[in-house]
């Protein structure tokens, strides 16, 4: 697992030519490498075989509602930014089974599900998602409670972080103080960097791992043009990002306006889809199925995924406690910005910008903070009824 916080090493240069030497050496220590590749129109995190599966040369175009790939003649490996996947999906799988039974002469007999995983090496991991890999194992393993399947998922991770050439449409992480640039938890972090012919990483250790890894591959140590124009580039991406979200006192702001008629004017668009929270990196709702065959002989209890933009999330006897389109998306975004912080000192979101690219109708939750802060003088005082 990488470091916190980030152990600092001098940074070298790899050339592309190389990359593939990272593969081979992270193949050789039992890793099983999952990164980004092209699925069905969009860049997802699926296992790799080879440098050669990455989407090279693709760029994504992203706005609210949009997702959009473009090809081009520069072959970047890393050129796009985040879709619609989180690497949650590898850590707190979408499906676990958590038990199975099987009936006996004497009853049934439970066998708890074991919690093995293989050892993962994240590909290409940006630092918002850093900061929500964080985020869940606060969640998962630093409360009172630990889970098993994804501390042992979790604990021999290794991370190579790539800082974002460019932004996308809809990210804002330096709203939310999580990049562009990784500062904590990878084991190793490039910046692609391709000028003219010149096609090459600019790169840092993280960790003991890391190092360890990169010393299978043929490196030099970065000259300072190099590391001024990684430099650029990163603050570049900074100065271009589109969205901003002003978090100023937004946990008072939140809670003082519980009954702002904005609620209602986002839920008349919601769909209630839960499309926002399953691609959300932080959303860790779950629902628990019992399921057994139809000879009565087996059964299973499954853990799932599940949102609070269902109703069933929040039934409890006789009927749901969020029954309206405004009181789940006002849980969500209330959660997500400000009781989070409470519960777990943190915000729940990293700017990540996926719920505002993949929600069918385009909500954008930098957008609807906007709206009700411009509409409040100041925090508790709302300057619309309501
Ligand atoms: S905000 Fe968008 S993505 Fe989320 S539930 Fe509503 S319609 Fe679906
Ligand atoms: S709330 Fe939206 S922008 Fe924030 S982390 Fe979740 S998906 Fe990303």
């Amino acid at each position: 697992m990488a470091q916190t916080p980030q152990q600092v090493m001098e940074q070298v240069v790899f050339e592309r030519i190389h990359f593939p030497k990272l593969f081979t050496a992270l193949l050789n220590k039992g890793y099983q490498i999952i990164g980004p590749v092209l699925k069905d129109g969009a860049i997802i995190y699926d296992p790799l075989n080879s440098a050669d599966d990455l989407p090279i040369g693709y760029i994504d175009e992203q706005d609210g509602g949009v997702y959009r790939l473009k090809k081009q003649k520069e072959q970047s490996l890393f050129g796009y930014v985040v879709g619609p996947h989180a690497w949650k999906k590898f850590l707190f799988p979408s499906a676990l089974r958590l038990w199975s039974a099987k009936r006996s002469d004497k009853g049934f007999s439970i066998t708890a599900e074991e919690a093995v995983s293989p050892k993962f090496a994240f590909i290409g991991v940006r630092s918002c998602d850093i900061h929500a890999i964080a985020i869940q194992d606060k969640v998962f393993t630093a409360g009172q409670y630990t889970d098993a399947s994804y501390q042992s998922r979790r604990a021999d991770t290794f991370i190579l972080a790539v800082n974002c050439g460019r932004s996308g449409g809809t990210c804002f992480c330096t709203s939310m103080h999580t990049g562009p640039t990784a500062t904590f938890g990878f084991d190793l972090a490039v910046t692609e960097i391709i000028e003219g012919n010149a096609h090459y990483f600019l790169t840092e250790a993280g960790s003991e791992l890391g190092a360890e890894i990169l010393r299978e591959i043929p490196t030099r140590i970065a000259r300072k043009k190099e590391m001024e124009t990684a430099g650029s580039l990163l603050q570049a991406t900074a100065d271009n990002m589109k969205r901003r979200l002003d978090t100023t006192d937004i946990k008072d702001l939140l809670y003082h306006n519980s009954e702002h008629p904005r609620w209602d004017d986002v839920a008349a668009r919601c769909l209630t889809c839960a499309n926002c929270t399953m691609v959300c990196p932080t959303c860790f709702c779950t629902t628990v199925e019992d399921v057994t065959d139809l000879t009565g002989e087996h059964a299973e209890r499954w853990r799932k995924w599940d949102s609070c933009f269902t109703r069933d999330f929040s039934y409890i006897h006789s009927g749901s406690v969020r029954s309206s389109a405004k009181s789940r998306y006002r849980q969500w975004m209330t959660h997500k910005l400000a009781s989070w912080i409470d519960q777990f000192g943190t915000s729940g979101c990293v700017g990540c910008g996926r719920c505002i690219t993949w929600c069918p109708v385009g909500i954008d939750i930098t957008e609807e903070v906007r709206a009700i802060r411009e509409s409040t003088t100041s925090i508790g005082k709302s300057t619309v009824p309501g």
